[in-house]
């Protein structure tokens, strides 16, 4: 892929964002299991770095979907992945889907403040009963005059506890699993909504993870994204671009990972050499360089055929299937060589080792990935999903 002066200008902003305004309080929003997207969004959206593939019409930049890539990889200058990940639900999870098929209305209503950093957004597929099988979530949502009425809930929603507003998949009529759902704008301080509690994880600490229940929630049909009934098709296209992102989002966390396994092994001595001067070492860590580039190689290729129109559901899939694995093996790898000190806490490794685990089951576990490329390969036993 080119990348121009705009892609690198842009690149240049981000890393030095995350560098200036987000590590610094890296270590106080993991203890806290929290951060403040409010606060952080705001800056976000003053540097215009919400809305970089959103329309002009809402604020945003107009840009093509390399843009967000290029965002995606420099928010790995993070010290951590929750808050990129928090980030990417509002730019690329969230709001594509209200982007590409919501009213203008709607738009000017919920995705103008999402672009500007005046709202936070969070997105609610996932259920106690439902997650790789998006198609049997539970939740519904029931006409009443010119409201739905919603009842139900979801797991797992990052940015949950404190989102504004919610795009939720839920079942709107009768009928073929996968055409009965819509997505709807839920805004999370309607009377019904209460967030029940939040999660405690092994990862992603800063980043809030909740479960949100649903009792008797009205809202005005118009806050509908799209067509009722296309639902599920629409979460499906969302989904093309969250897979590039977390793919995307993955890669500097494995170049530094390596990086700073190099610079330790080069200086940690056992046996009168460094841990780095062991074949078995230094021809790992070369062979994990390979692999890391082979993916970024996959990730430019699926956004470059993405940009040009193109359906990448199939290269989406591989680079978010090879993001997940390859995240696992680097940091279990990496953290090897460092010794004890790759056991304790604040090492750089287990950093990645405890956020990057998540890769390979949120949007769409390794199996769920191999399932799609399957599919598409045609390989796949007719009926299975
Ligand atoms: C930190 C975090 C943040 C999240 N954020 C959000 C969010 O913001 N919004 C949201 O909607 N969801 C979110 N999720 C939910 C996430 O998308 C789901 O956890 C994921 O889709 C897996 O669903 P599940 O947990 O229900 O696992 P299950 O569906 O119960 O699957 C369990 C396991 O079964 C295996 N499996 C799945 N399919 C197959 C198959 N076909 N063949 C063989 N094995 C298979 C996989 O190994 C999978 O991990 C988040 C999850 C986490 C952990």
């Amino acid at each position: 892929m080119m990348f121009t002066h705009e892609h690198e200008q842009l690149r240049r902003t981000v890393e030095r964002f995350c560098r200036e305004e987000i590590n610094p309080h890296y270590e106080a929003w993991e203890e806290a299991g929290i951060y403040p997207a409010h606060d952080v969004f705001r800056r976000l959206g003053e540097l215009g770095l919400l809305g970089l593939t959103k329309p002009a019409s809402v604020g945003g930049a107009e840009l093509d979907y390399s843009y967000a890539v290029v965002m995606a990889e420099a928010l790995g200058a993070c010290r951590g992945g929750a808050v990129p990940m928090s980030i990417g639900v509002q730019t690329d999870m969230a709001t594509p889907a209200l982007a590409r098929f919501g009213s203008a209305e709607l738009q000017q209503e919920f995705l103008a403040p999402a672009i500007a950093g005046e709202m936070v957004a969070c997105v609610g597929v996932s259920e106690p009963g439902a997650g790789s099988d998006v198609a049997a979530i539970r939740t519904t949502a029931r006409k009443d005059g010119d409201d739905y009425v919603i009842d139900g809930g979801k797991l797992w929603i990052t940015n949950g506890a404190q989102a504004d507003w919610m795009c939720c998949l839920a079942t709107t009529s009768e009928g073929a699993a996968h055409r009965n759902k819509s997505l709807i704008v839920v805004p999370m301080r309607t009377r019904g909504v209460t967030v029940e509690r939040t999660i405690r994880k092994i990862g992603m600490l800063a980043s809030d993870t909740a479960q949100i229940h649903f009792d008797g929630v009205r809202v005005p049909q118009r806050y509908r994204i799209g067509d009722e009934g296309r639902g599920f098709t629409y979460q499906m296209l969302q989904f093309q671009e969250e897979r590039l992102w977390a793919a995307a989002n993955s890669l500097q966390g494995l170049d530094r990972a390596i990086a700073d396994t190099i610079e330790y092994t080069r200086q940690r001595r056992i046996f009168g050499r460094s841990v780095l001067d062991q074949q078995v070492v230094h021809y790992t860590l070369a062979e994990l360089q390979t692999e890391v580039e082979a993916l970024r190689a996959l990730v430019y290729r699926a956004t470059e055929r993405y940009v040009a129109g193109q359906d990448v559901t199939q290269l989406a899939s591989m680079a978010k299937l090879k993001a997940g694995r390859l995240t696992r093996e680097v940091a279990d790898k990496c953290l090897q060589y460092w010794g004890g000190m790759g056991f304790t806490w604040d090492n750089p490794v287990s950093q990645l080792y405890r956020d990057g685990r998540v890769a390979s089951i949120g949007g769409g576990a390794d199996e769920v990935m191999l399932s799609i490329i399957a599919k598409i390969a045609g390989t796949l036993p007719k009926g299975d999903a």
